[in-house]
């Protein structure tokens, strides 16, 4: 019996216990299992056959959830043998067609609802019930934003089962120590929460005071039970509430934001890969970035590397002036008319005469002379030919980045960014490009995929019983995942490594994690001695004796 958090047959019926034999046996059946064996097996290996020979990636993503319920070992598995075929199905970019047909998939039930109108007061008590006896990461998210498909309601769940695999598949965090968790507080996509199969409950979204409450309650519920050490990731908030929510609580809590950090840290890893390929100036603070868009990515990116350019001896001021932004409205800078919140102040600076029109972006281009251009902006085609032979005319080698997803949000293709630039730019995207050939060179696009980190930051923040999760930490991950980039792969073009050595990588990213916890004494336990093979060995994989279980 593989472990499931089978919590409703009927949305009823919200929330009911798992019981606490279901647990014992996922045990029972661990031990049973143990062999020295993690290659896969003929059954296996029939199973991705047919897995691959079906029409339909819903019918994929459907065949997998079955066969997780069904044989959890055979599921990871498999999944950890064939990562680059299986992430895409579990995770971006099919998870997201799956929250979209969620009242419909005949899939079976895994992770938590709370809602807030039958569990606000008694989330605790709700919980405790379940009889969870250890949970080291729990995903949560609200579901007002998932992925660039907007508020989904309660059909999210499909985003923190799907992150949680990761953590179990490529982060060696062990599955029955995992909690997908969707805070239900309503729905404003009308279409969804009409469908009379909607998994949630069919209201509107809360107030403010109201939703902050249960957020509250919800917090010091899950810290009461699970302990300090639990990690909370926040996934798919809204913009106006996840930044806010990481501030509120990232002191007293362990809590991560993927969607700010996680792209943060991939964002700057690319970008430090992309200074040790040829001709590119190795220096970061030799650099000038603009980016087009200033939303949570954008501005997540912008700071890791003013805090990378800080830790090289800049001032915070210097260094936030090595970023520049354009959103909707055109350039920010000083002075500004257009109204700037917070966070896009900072990076508002000083210009010596405002251009006619500042939404131009060549000629914001030709003004400023950035060596690297970050698109996340979601606008398709933005960067055009004549943006990338702009750039191109002002550095011998440009890193151009278009991080929009999905794919139909691209500023660029692989294809458009090497034509136009004769091969002369550092490209990477958000969504997956396929290799260009151009005059007898293949160039490989990197894709900026959060899972190059998240995991491995997890997996760093448990071992180290890290007490909180600090800018610095993630900054350690982003410089270690650059420094994972094969040369082979560089001189390809490619900032980021092959996504078949997940394991790997996050083995290394966790062990930076915990190095930097420790410098920064907020780790539990002290990791100075503890080596990647260590931690590698340490890892969940299905049917081997883990080396330290923790
Ligand atoms: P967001 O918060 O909605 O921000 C979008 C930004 O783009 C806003 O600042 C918006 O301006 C700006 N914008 C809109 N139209 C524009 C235009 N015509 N010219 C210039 N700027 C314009 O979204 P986000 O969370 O930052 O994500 C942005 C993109 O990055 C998404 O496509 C997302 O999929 C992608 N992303 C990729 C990764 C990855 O590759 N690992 C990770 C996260 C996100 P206003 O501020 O004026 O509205
Ligand atoms: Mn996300």
């Amino acid at each position: 019996a593989a472990f499931s958090l089978d919590l409703r047959d009927d949305h009823s019926k919200t929330c009911t216990a798992v019981p606490r034999a279901t647990l014992q046996e996922v045990n029972i059946d661990e031990d049973v299992m143990l062999s020295e064996d993690t290659a896969m097996d003929a059954k296996d290996i029939q199973f991705v056959e047919h897995l691959l020979k079906l029409e339909d990636n819903m019918e994929r993503y459907t065949t997998l959830m079955k066969l997780l319920k069904q044989d959890e070992s055979r599921f990871f598995r498999i999944s950890q043998a064939n990562l680059s075929t299986i992430l895409p199905i579990i995770y971006t970019p099919v998870v997201g067609e799956a929250c979209l047909k969620f009242s419909d998939l005949d899939i079976p039930k895994r992770g938590i609802w709370l809602n807030v109108w039958e569990h606000s007061g008694n989330v605790y008590e709700t919980l405790k019930q379940l009889a969870i006896e250890q949970v080291d990461v729990i995903v949560v998210s609200d579901c007002e934003r998932i992925l660039g498909l907007g508020d989904l309601g309660a059909n999210g769940m499909p985003i923190p089962v799907g992150k949680l695999l990761l953590y179990s598949a490529c982060g060696g965090i062990v599955p029955k120590n995992t909690l997908p968790i969707v805070l239900d507080v309503g729905c404003n996509t009308d279409a969804i929460r009409e469908n009379a199969k909607y998994t949630g409950i069919n209201k509107p979204r809360v107030d403010k005071e109201t939703y902050n409450k249960f957020v509250s309650e919800f917090m010091d519920a899950v810290q009461r039970l699970y302990g300090k050490e639990c990690l909370i990731q926040y996934e798919d908030f809204g913009n106006h509430n996840a930044a806010r929510l990481l501030k509120q609580y990232r002191d007293d809590y362990l809590v991560f934001n993927d969607d700010i950090q996680g792209t943060a840290a991939v964002g700057l890893a690319g970008i430090l890969a992309a200074l040790n390929i040829d001709k590119v100036n190795t220096d970061l603070r030799h650099h000038k970035f603009l980016f087009l868009g200033a939303g949570s990515a954008g501005i997540g990116i912008a700071d890791l590397i003013v805090l990378a350019l800080v830790q090289k001896g800049m001032s915070t001021e210097e260094a936030r002036e090595k970023c520049w932004f354009m959103d909707s409205k055109g350039l920010i800078y000083n002075g500004r008319p257009a109204k700037l919140t917070k966070e896009k102040e900072s990076y508002a600076h000083n210009i010596t005469s405002t251009p006619n029109d500042t939404t131009d972006l060549k000629s914001m281009i030709e003004l400023l002379k950035p060596t690297a251009l970050i698109g996340v902006s979601t606008i398709k085609g933005a960067f055009d030919q004549s943006i990338i032979q702009t750039m191109c005319s002002i550095n011998a080698k440009p890193i151009i980045f278009a991080l929009s997803n999905p794919t139909s949000k691209s500023e660029c293709t692989a294809e458009q960014a090497y034509n136009y630039s004769s091969g002369n730019v550092v490209f990477a995207s958000g969504s997956p490009f396929n290799p260009v050939l151009l005059n007898g060179h293949t160039y490989i696009p990197g894709q900026g995929n959060n899972c190059f980190i998240f995991p491995g930051l997890g997996l760093g923040v448990a071992l180290s019983k890290a007490s909180v999760v600090h800018d610095s930490m993630i900054l350690a991950a982003a410089q270690k995942l650059a420094s994972l980039v094969s040369s082979d792969r560089l001189a390809s073009g490619c900032v980021y490594p092959n996504i078949d050595d997940l394991l790997d990588i996050s083995a290394h990213v966790a062990k930076a994690v915990w190095s930097e916890a420790d410098r920064l004494r907020v780790a539990g336990k002290s990791g100075v001695d503890v080596t990647v093979t260590d931690i590698r060995s340490s890892m969940y994989e299905p049917g081997r004796v883990r080396l330290s279980g923790y």
